[in-house]
């Protein structure tokens, strides 16, 4: 299949004649990549069991694993849900359209094709503009997962959707790199209490300062204890994995990144190319020690957090590109949106950390 390339002039006020062409596609259950505020999607009619089916096809994505629907505006929720709690009413209100999904109880309307089989949906307002007049345009339901191979990195980019859906998919609308960089909050508002099933740039705290008390998905914290499941599935995978072994080392920031030196310059000694993931405050640090084959990739600034969920994905995939044998990676602190960056790279790293 040829893959269409089209590029959207201005990405804050996108031109329907520039969207009427992916519409068409999505309405007749073809697969169009687009970008989010989050990351770029891989788009197909969610209420379309066979739609949905293809986009498991093209990411090699377990079948077990659910896909979001999204939505332009709350009408389009409505058809889509059984009923809306309270808590859900409130999130809806502070946080739509935005980086934040909701699981509700699913309507008959969506198919078990779009839910892994589920009797719940997870559901998103994105308040892209391109997304958002996309959805609009096709007049259904978005499935949209990130438009990544599965397992590999999540893609910001729509040269990084290029790299992985050239010739799978009818097209991929280019609006530039995304604004945050990580998926969505996903959030569980079936039961009594809430709870986080995967941080995003929605924080912890600010759900908390919302609806009082949250709980968190165990998945969330610690590598999974066995016979335990994550309440999302897709959060069980060995996900945004680089390709490279990687190490996330915590604690304080000299002795962090004095770890990495020792770590990395140990590895360089048998002959491996040695990549290291630092920040604008440490990467002075190890350019002085001046080894070769160190490839030294800076993610952005501690003081700006946004900056370091931005880059991060473009960073693991840069390691793949430059066939790094190992990574080592330095720690943020777990609160506010170091949360979401902490759960994306101690996935990447396969829960293999180090604190000093
Ligand atoms: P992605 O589409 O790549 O952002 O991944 C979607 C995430 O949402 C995966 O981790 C899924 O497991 C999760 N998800 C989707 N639908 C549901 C659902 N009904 N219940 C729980 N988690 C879900
Ligand atoms: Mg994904």
């Amino acid at each position: 299949m040829e893959t269409k390339r089209i590029i959207i002039k201005d990405k804050t006020d996108p031109k329907d004649n520039e969207l009427m062409e992916a519409a068409e596609i999505l309405k007749h259950g073809g697969l169009v990549a687009f970008p989010t505020e989050t990351v770029y999607g891989l788009g197909a009619n969610a209420l379309n069991g066979e739609a949905a089916r293809k986009i498991y096809e093209a990411k090699g994505r377990p079948s077990d694993n659910p896909l979001i629907a999204h939505i332009a505006d709350e009408e389009g929720l409505f058809p889509l849900v059984k009923e809306i709690p309270e808590a859900a009413r409130k999130l809806m209100k502070a946080f739509w359209p935005g980086p934040l999904t909701m699981i509700f109880p699913k309507s008959d309307a969506v198919p078990y094709g779009t839910t892994g089989g589920l009797e719940t949906v997870a559901v998103r307002m994105p308040s892209d503009p391109v997304a958002n007049r996309l959805i609009k345009l096709a007049g259904v339901p978005v499935a949209a997962p990130s438009a990544n191979t599965s397992g590999r990195p999540s893609p910001t980019t729509a040269d990084h959707v290029w790299e992985d859906m050239n010739g799978k998919i009818e097209m991929i609308l280019d609006g530039g790199p995304v604004g945050i960089g990580v998926e969505s909050t996903i959030v569980d508002v079936t039961g009594e209490v809430p709870m986080l099933l995967r941080p995003g740039a929605i924080t912890m705290e600010m759900l908390t300062d919302l609806l009082g008390h949250v709980e968190i998905d165990p998945a969330i914290t610690g590598p999974m204890k066995e016979g335990v499941h994550p309440k999302a599935p897709g959060m069980k995978y060995r996900h945004y994995a680089p390709k490279a072994d990687m190490v996330l080392v915590e604690g304080e920031l000299q002795a962090m990144a004095e770890e990495i030196c020792r770590l990395a310059s140990e590895a360089g000694q048998q002959g491996k190319r040695v990549g290291i993931i630092c920040t604008e405050e440490t990467e002075s640090f190890y350019a002085g020690k001046n080894h070769e084959n160190w490839i030294l990739l800076c993610m952005g600034s501690r003081e700006k957090e946004e900056t370091i969920a931005h880059n991060l994905y473009g960073v693991l995939r840069k390691f793949d590109e430059c066939q790094a044998d190992c990574i080592y990676c330095e720690g943020f602190p777990r609160t506010e949106l170091g949360q979401a960056i902490m759960n994306r790279l101690t996935k990447a790293a396969g829960h293999k950390i180090i604190r000093v």
